[in-house]
């Protein structure tokens, strides 16, 4: 068995011949896990037109792909795409294999991971590599698969100390998608694909694509609005604020529970990860996991009642007042200013 001493790889997925954009942020995330280690970054691509997105992930920091070119591997299917991760991974032993937590992602890393006995956390939201004094024993290059667990009451940082092969899947979003400034050359290394009656046992027949019409992660003005909001009606404040602004309308799941908003504008752990460079945090307290899905915003402006509120310690601008008299005011002041 070919050890590949401290390797990082990230599992490529694609779409009609582009890789996906969680699968781009993780080779920028893998880029400088592999240089801390000393490691190769290497991107795994299959499918049709593999060998043209295995370039691309050369300009994300990939030094090589392992391209696995078939036709019959356009589309996801769970039992041939597992079959080949799986025996790269028996073949190759890389200290760290990374998947986007997408439904792909959710599926095909679980499998490999058992196949391979390997360590697997899913939904990190921060990844490093670290020397680890564990139970008496000391462990070389662990990659801390960091967390919240419990509700999101703690961030635990999760490790696989006697696994050779660390694995994690990442939400969209939670890495910053990274090109290198100076594109390198990397190398294809083509596999062998041969499929067998076991990959065969599931067909596509048809397939139906509904597009995402919401695109939280590339607005870069985004008013959120929490359950402080108090009723649906108060809601349309901002989507007025958004609206002048030209930006995008979120919320807080507490916000979608209640009806004010669809969950596919949740921001949060378990809705969108967004990086704009306004956001604007109305109504809402900052638990922990609306955080989870915000913080990294360039400018975060928060209005709140409550002065203790947690959103203030993360805004770099915060207003303590009630949103219904502060909204209008800044859309007044706005409008004003463009007159
Ligand atoms: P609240 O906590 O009720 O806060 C309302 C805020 O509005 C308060 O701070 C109050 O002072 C303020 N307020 C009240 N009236 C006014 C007014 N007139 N003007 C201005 N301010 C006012 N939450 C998410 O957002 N996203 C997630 O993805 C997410 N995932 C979760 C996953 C798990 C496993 C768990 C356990 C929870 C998750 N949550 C998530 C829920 C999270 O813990 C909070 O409950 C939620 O974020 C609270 O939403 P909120 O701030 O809108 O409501």
């Amino acid at each position: 068995m070919a050890k590949s001493g401290n390797d990082v790889w990230v599992f490529v997925e694609q779409r009609e011949g582009r890789p996906v954009d969680v699968s781009l942020e993780l080779l920028s995330k893998g880029r400088k896990l592999a240089e801390s280690m000393n490691g190769v970054l290497k991107s795994v691509v299959m499918g049709e037109g593999a060998t043209s997105i295995a370039r691309e992930t050369f300009l994300y920091g990939a030094d090589e792909s392992f391209v696995v070119e078939h036709p019959s591997l356009k589309t996801f299917r769970t039992l041939p795409y597992s079959r080949v991760m799986t025996s790269l991974v028996e073949q190759h032993t890389p200290r760290v294999v990374l998947f986007g937590a997408t439904v792909i992602g959710r599926d095909l890393a679980p499998r490999v991971a058992s196949h391979t006995r390997s360590g697997l956390t899913a939904d990190c939201t921060d990844l490093r590599i670290s020397d680890v004094s564990y139970l008496g024993k000391e462990y070389k290059s662990l990659l801390l698969q960091i967390r919240p667990a419990f509700g999101g009451n703690i961030i635990a940082t999760i490790i696989a100390p006697d696994s050779p092969t660390q694995m994690a899947t990442v939400r969209e979003g939670v890495m910053e998608m990274l090109p290198l400034d100076q594109p390198h050359a990397g190398r294809v290394i083509e596999v062998p694909y041969q499929p067998n009656d076991i990959d065969e046992l599931v067909h596509i027949v048809e397939q139906h694509r509904v597009e995402n019409k919401v695109n939280l992660k590339g607005a870069p003005i985004i008013v959120a609005g929490g359950y402080g909001l108090g009723t649906k009606e108060n809601f349309q404040l901002v989507h007025e604020l958004a609206h002048t602004l030209g930006g995008e309308v979120a919320g807080s799941r507490a916000a979608v529970d209640a009806g004010f908003i669809p969950h596919e504008r949740q921001v949060g752990q378990t809705g969108v990860t967004v990086r704009p460079k306004l956001y604007f945090a109305v109504g809402i307290s900052g638990a922990i996991q609306h955080r989870a899905g915000m913080q990294e915003a360039k400018k975060i402006i928060a209005i709140n009642t409550d002065p203790d509120a947690p959103i203030f310690d993360i805004s770099h601008y915060g207003i303590v007042g009630d949103a219904m008299e502060i909204i209008p005011k800044f859309i007044e002041a706005y409008k004003s200013k463009l007159k």
